[in-house]
């Protein structure tokens, strides 16, 4: 059995406010998804921390990286990147005067380790795209013909926008480009 990568010991910094350490961990973190954009359960993510030990608890802060794969909104074509984002969090022990509170219990301290798991899940979680594009601007799919506009481009586009179609109408009967022979 492989040791978790995410598991980090803090028993000596424990006993001196002010210490400060680095920690650099790599390993999966599970499936992580929003709406069509996913880190596979597979990938590996890294976190690049630094832990320093302050009044009541371990403050992390961390670099967070992990791949991502998704499908454009608009054409539905695969895209994949890589997230990239940088998190502060305090673990805390459980303070048993306070009763039980679900916001505490995510970032806890053992009396031994503390896990950078659900910090780094919460950080990519956050960051993963909920509606990505293949480019900033993506012509997307049309919907009357179905052509790829990025590719293949096709020439019902300017109709298709406009859902009302007596609007259409008058716009092409715009003074500017008035009909050959019409008189006033
Ligand atoms: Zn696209
Ligand atoms: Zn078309």
């Amino acid at each position: 059995m492989t040791a978790n990568p995410w598991l980090v010991p803090i028993t000596t910094m424990r006993r001196s406010i002010g210490a400060r350490r680095q920690e650099e961990r790599v390993g999966p973190v599970g499936e992580l998804r929003v709406a069509e954009s996913v880190v596979p359960a597979g990938a590996v993510a890294k976190a690049d921390a630094i832990l320093d030990s302050v009044d009541g608890g371990i403050e992390v802060s961390a670099v967070v990286t992990a791949p991502w794969i998704g499908e454009c909104r608009r054409c539905l074509v695969s895209v994949e990147g890589e997230l990239r984002c940088e998190v502060r969090e305090v673990y805390r022990p459980r303070r048993t005067e306070e009763g039980f509170d679900d916001d505490d219990d995510t970032y806890r301290l053992q009396p031994d380790h503390l896990d950078l798991q659900p910090l780094v899940r919460d950080a990519l979680l956050l960051e993963l795209p909920m509606a990505p594009l293949c480019q900033e601007d993506c012509l997307g799919i049309c919907t009357t013909c179905g052509a790829d506009r990025n590719t293949d481009g096709c020439d019902c586009s300017i109709e298709v926008r406009d859902p009302e179609r007596g609007a259409s109408d008058v716009l092409r009967r715009h003074p500017g480009d008035a009909p050959r022979g019409a008189t006033t």
